[in-house]
């Protein structure tokens, strides 16, 4: 049996999970963000301005669907720079649902590290059908330990374009694998963030492979953890089938895999770039996800898969 991340059968889409317009702090409107998403190519994204619910269809074309949601934001009144932000993504499964332009209250730590507060909102959420990305945790000045008091999120961000652009704190791979060793099992997002649409803004996203292009078809995906991340490289396939490990991809540098002990990485013989490796497991690994990095340093993470025999 192949145990993926991906479904067997479907087409892909790619989409940006993050991004700010002019409904809130964002320097473009709705319509001009469509326009630039389309034109570089994405299926579709989430509009997730700061604390104001968007659930309409008033922006969807026939080749690009406007998915809700929105960015929540918890603050520490102590240190301005420390914060807990999540955002949200709209199931479609029919369930209760926030209303269209539902505003939320910016709310303030009431305990010390605002844990209280952001996990009531966190289970608010997702009982109202949505699905939670942990957003940016190292712009939020988070160590990967103080993330394990935030419970109920779905997803982490492992890359932020906009928070790399502006703040070279792009990264949340630390925090994701932090979590995953302390046997957490989430999934990892790479998003744009986008306010000031400068180029270098654009450029983290996902890729998913669904059974349909429509709202609820796309999501499904997400939520079951159907799609890979990136800033660059593709991954078409990551699996393990009679106890070795397969990813495939587009031609890059370095693939590496990732363990809960450690990992492995794998190059092309006298430098040349690789597409594909395999892995035969120890028995040991807990968990697997691969890292695709090509030459110009662009990356590309999946979704980890379990080893059936050792779940936590
Ligand atoms: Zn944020
Ligand atoms: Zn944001």
């Amino acid at each position: 049996m192949k145990q993926t991340t991906f479904i067997n059968k479907g087409n892909w889409y790619k989409g940006n999970t993050h991004l700010h317009t002019t409904r809130s702090d964002g320097k473009k409107s709705p319509e001009e963000a469509v326009d630039i998403y389309r034109k570089k190519g994405y299926d579709f994204f989430v509009m997730s301005d700061h604390n104001q619910y968007f659930d309409s269809t008033i922006y969807d074309k026939s080749d690009f669907l406007v998915l809700s949601g929105i960015e929540y934001n918890i603050n520490s009144k102590k240190d301005g720079n420390r914060t807990h932000h999540f955002t949200a993504l709209k199931k479609y499964t029919e369930k209760k649902e926030f209303k269209h332009e539902q505003p939320f209250q910016w709310p303030y730590w009431d305990d010390a590290m605002g844990y209280r507060i952001t996990n009531n909102l966190l289970k608010t959420v997702r009982e109202n059908d949505n699905f939670t990305i942990y957003a940016h945790p190292s712009w939020s000045c988070m160590a990967p330990y103080e993330i394990m008091g935030v419970k109920g999120f779905d997803a982490i961000e492992v890359w932020n374009q906009e928070c790399e652009a502006a703040s070279a704190t792009g990264s949340g791979e630390a925090h994701f694998d932090y979590l995953l060793r302390q046997g957490r099992k989430i999934l990892a997002i790479a998003s744009d963030d986008v306010h000031s649409y400068r180029d270098v803004a654009i450029g983290g996203f996902i890729v998913v492979k669904a059974e349909q292009f429509t709202k609820k078809s796309i999501t499904k995906a997400i939520v079951s953890g159907s799609y890979y991340s990136s800033t660059g490289p593709a991954i078409h396939d990551f699996y393990i089938k009679d106890n070795v490990v397969y990813a495939k991809g587009s031609s890059c540098r370095q693939i590496k895999l990732i363990f809960h002990y450690r990992g492995k990485s794998f190059y092309g013989e006298k430098g040349e770039d690789i597409n594909e490796i395999s892995y035969e497991l120890k028995g040991n690994e807990r968990f697997i996800r691969c890292e695709f990095i090509d030459n110009n340093g662009n990356k590309a993470w999946s979704n980890p898969l379990y080893l059936e025999s050792d779940n936590k």
